[in-house]
């Protein structure tokens, strides 16, 4: 196999030591005949087509950073990474658009468009190490998707390498396009089940002027979500508002600023404002009023290095929680806004039901929560109880995402009939079941 691929994608397409292709961020481990790394879109579709010829699965890869398995193989077969199609075609400030190929990182892209006065809005983290192809295949979010949406409010145009191995467009440097049906949108969030993406068009915005933050330390749960709604029903227009329960507070509390840090803390809320300098100073304004009733103090940084150590900090949520107890389960899960306080509170629960702490943290703007489930990696038991937890969670929310992690439970929020309708779409596009296989959907052969 590796011979023949080799004829393909020469010999620096071929990855030396598979080691970190095989697993990704979740730990989940898997293996592969070879990995493969592509230097052109020509050269995907040819590796697909040998691929579609020998009946050999397709794990396609981008920066190993998602949270739900998808990048690990776990039929063997090869990993495809796009780590090689890392070229920006063409970049048009004036036009507020960029051209660039999956396998560069969505901090270039981020720092690109700064550099030109430009904002790709889209902020998931693990920017550095994320790619936008894989932030295109799982529709990937962030903090400031509240106003802004997730990445593929920002993607007009993509290519990507369908069965049986063929390279196909759709949309493109156009900023509208109601022709056919949606199949750009079929592929963004398809986490490499139906094509792997090579290269998109990408939208983009002018940069605010200026960014305002406001932290405010809430008591408890309750009144942390009462301010929540308070910002939303008022019709503030904030960009982001993320929330931290008590317990994630207590994971991470001892890196934040700790004059800023009040005792007792049990809730947190970031919002933030942007716009220009009045504007953004308008709108924190209102923030601090609605957040601030009930809190115990509010954070306002208006230099810049404390609002990127604000947003640091919390970008770093993900490891301080990790570091607790040495290891988490951890499920996206997204509720109507006004059931925020209930999940919440449901996943401490749950935690304690199982004996083990449960904690959330996320995009409140959006309903969405990390709940976590943290357990040790010495024993055993514990982990066997922080699954149980995850198991019973399930029930209580629509789901994000449906990973590797997670394939089975689709049934349990869609009827019969829709489950149809996903299978028989990714038969249409892989009618063999060869691209990322087990993924997204249980698994599927033709
Ligand atoms: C600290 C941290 C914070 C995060 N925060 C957020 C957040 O705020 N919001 C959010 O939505 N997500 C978040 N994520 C998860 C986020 O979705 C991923 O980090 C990112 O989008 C995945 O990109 P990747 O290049 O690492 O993809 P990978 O992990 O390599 O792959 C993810 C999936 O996409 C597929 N894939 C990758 N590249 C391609 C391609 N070119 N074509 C087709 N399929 C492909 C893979 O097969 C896999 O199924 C976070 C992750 C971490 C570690």
């Amino acid at each position: 196999m590796e011979r023949e691929l080799r004829a393909i994608v020469g010999e620096e397409g071929i990855a030396a030591e598979p080691g970190w292709f095989l697993t990704d961020i979740t730990g989940l481990s898997g293996k592969a005949d070879a990995v493969v790394l592509p230097a052109t879109a020509e050269e995907v579709a040819r590796v697909v087509a040998w691929c579609y010829d020998h009946d050999v699965p397709v794990t396609p890869r981008g920066g190993g950073t998602g949270v739900a398995g998808g990048a690990v193989p776990l039929d063997g077969g090869i990993v495809l990474a796009l780590d090689r199609l890392a070229a920006v075609r063409a970049f048009d400030p004036l036009l507020w658009r960029l051209h660039v190929e999956a396998g560069v990182k969505t901090a270039a892209v981020h720092s690109l468009a700064r550099d030109s006065g430009l904002m790709f809005a889209p902020d998931p983290g693990a920017a550095e190490q994320s790619q936008i192809g894989g932030n295109i295949a799982t529709n990937a979010a962030g903090p400031h998707a509240y106003k802004y949406g997730a990445t593929g409010t920002w993607v007009t145009g993509l290519e990507a390498v369908v069965p049986p191995g063929e390279l196909v467009s759709v949309g493109g440097p156009i900023r509208k396009d109601v022709a056919g049906y949606d199949l750009k949108s079929l592929l963004i969030g398809s986490e490499g089940t139906l094509g792997i993406v090579t290269a998109a068009w990408l939208r983009l915005l002018p940069a605010p002027e200026v960014t305002l933050p406001v932290a405010a330390f809430h008591p408890d749960t309750q009144s942390g979500c009462e301010a929540i709604l308070r910002v939303v029903g008022s019709g503030i227009g904030a960009t982001a508002i993320e929330f931290l329960d008590g317990e994630t507070l207590a994971c991470a509390g001892g890196s934040f600023d700790s004059a800023a840090l009040p005792e007792g803390a049990g809730f947190l809320v970031i919002a933030e404002a942007d716009g220009s300098a009045a504007e953004a100073a308008r709108v924190q304004a209102e923030l601090i009023e609605a957040l601030g009733d009930g809190a115990e103090s509010v954070h306002a940084p208006a230099d810049r290095a404390g609002i990127e150590a604000l947003w640091r900090w919390r970008g770093g949520l993900t490891f301080a929680v990790l570091a607790r107890r040495g290891l988490a389960l951890s499920e996206d899960i997204v509720v109507p806004l006004d059931r925020l306080e209930d999940a919440i509170d449901e996943t401490a629960e749950i935690g304690r039901r199982h004996d083990v702490i449960g904690l959330s943290f996320g995009h409140a703007g959006d309903g969405n929560l990390h709940s976590t489930f943290l357990f040790s990696p010495e024993s055993e038991d514990e982990r066997a109880r922080a699954w149980a937890a995850c198991e019973e969670l399930v029930d209580l929310a629509v789901r994000h995402g449906i990973g590797w992690t997670k394939r089975g439970w689709l049934e349990r929020q869609w009827g019969p009939r829709a489950v149809e309708l996903h299978r028989e779409l990714k038969r249409v596009f892989d009618p063999k079941g060869l691209l990322n296989p087990g993924k997204k959907l249980a698994r599927l052969r033709a």
